[in-house]
């Protein structure tokens, strides 16, 4: 089991946020904005967005829409990140969604490493 579906389980601990009968919502342990919180579906088994039903996508569109306004997110923005495989530096292999903000963010999230002008 990885480390989120221990999360799921609550095997181990986690400050969650927000949680309903599909999605799970909790900080990141290490924020790289002030805030900074996962949101996962409680399904196990999916990797990634290339293994992802439309119907669990559905839910965690209204998931990330409710954890938004639960963090005061809605109105001042925030940004959506989802890191697919190796290239994009997945680390946890269990679908999950970043929700930054808190700030103004910059751009970083659109750059890559051989691609300096971007
Ligand atoms: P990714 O690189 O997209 O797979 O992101 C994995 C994220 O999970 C990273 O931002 C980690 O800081 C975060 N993370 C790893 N373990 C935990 C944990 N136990 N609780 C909260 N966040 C975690």
């Amino acid at each position: 089991m990885n480390i989120f579906e221990k999360i799921i389980d609550k095997q181990i601990p986690a400050q969650i946020i927000y949680e309903d009968d599909y999605a799970l919502a909790f900080h990141d342990i290490d924020p790289q904005a002030p805030i900074h919180i996962l949101v996962i579906p409680k399904k196990k088994g999916i990797k990634g967005l290339q293994e992802v039903d439309g119907e669990t996508m559905v839910h965690m569109t209204t998931a990330i829409q409710n954890v938004a306004k639960a963090m005061g997110l809605d109105e001042s923005g925030y940004r959506v990140i989802t890191n697919n495989g190796d290239d994009a530096g997945q680390e946890v292999p269990h679908l999950h969604f970043h929700v930054l903000g808190g700030t103004r963010l910059g751009h970083i999230h659109h750059r890559d490493d051989t691609h300096k002008s971007l």
